[in-house]
């Protein structure tokens, strides 16, 4: 059992998903959601924005990609979500969780970054996907060739924002929020909020929910982690 494993609380079907995803969870031995997920699903759902302040471990690929997937199922072949990630390898992992969410639906996602050849990456923007999940520099740089259209995105999520900053990408970040539609709906996670996060958060978040979860249950499960 992991650190995001809860024994106690809401089960998944006490948040009006939907029977798929229900049964993909099953499959995928998630019993219970953990704090983060608890605490998101619902305002998620709602369409609210949200701000979590959660590490990896807590659940939180989850706490936004089940929301996602569930609200793309049956949506029309355009890109309705795009999730902004500091590294390669948070992309890939995002990617791999979100494709396993989305099993058994139509609900499709392609991945860009950096280091790596366009071509692959042109050819599945274009195959019809709803999410995007990359890295802000070769994000813009697809953006601003034309390979995705941003205009029909509806949720953005901006995954590890502390570690995007230290990496610098402060610039492009708030490049990529400008382009976006007015009307998206906004999650923004990060480990640690120093007064930077909480400034991209006011100026690009609307109204947003703060995501309250038990910090005891995070940090036991990390001291155990550690022993
Ligand atoms: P994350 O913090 O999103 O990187 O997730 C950490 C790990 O916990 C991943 O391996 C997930 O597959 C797993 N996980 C996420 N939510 C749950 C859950 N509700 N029950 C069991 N495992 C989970």
């Amino acid at each position: 059992m992991t650190e995001s494993e809860p024994t106690e609380g809401p089960g998944f079907d006490a948040f009006g998903l939907s029977e798929t995803i229900l049964k993909t969870l099953g499959a995928l031995g998630f019993e219970r959601p953990t704090p983060i997920q608890a605490a998101a699903f619902t305002p998620i759902l709602e369409g609210r924005d949200v701000i979590g302040q959660a590490r990896t471990g807590s659940g939180k690929t989850a706490a936004f990609g089940l929301p996602i997937v569930e609200r793309l199922i049956g949506a029309d072949k355009h890109v309705r979500a795009l999730i902004m990630c500091p590294t390669r390898e948070l992309a890939l992992q995002n990617t791999d969780a979100l494709r396993s969410y989305a099993k058994g639906t139509k609900v499709r996602i392609a991945t860009v970054y950096g280091g790596a050849p366009y071509p692959p990456q042109v050819k599945a923007l274009k195959g019809g996907v709803s999410i995007v999940v990359g890295t802000p520099g070769r994000l813009i740089d697809h953006l601003e060739r034309g390979n995705f259209d941003a205009s029909h995105i509806e949720f953005m999520v901006l995954d590890e924002a502390d570690e995007m900053l230290r990496m610098g990408f402060q610039e492009e970040v708030e490049r990529i929020l400008s382009a976006l539609p007015e009307t998206r709906q906004s999650a923004l996670f990060s480990a640690t909020m120093p007064k930077r996060i909480r400034k991209i958060a006011k100026r690009y978040l609307k109204d947003p929910v703060l995501l309250q979860v038990e910090s005891s249950a995070l940090s036991v499960g990390h001291i155990e982690q550690r022993s």
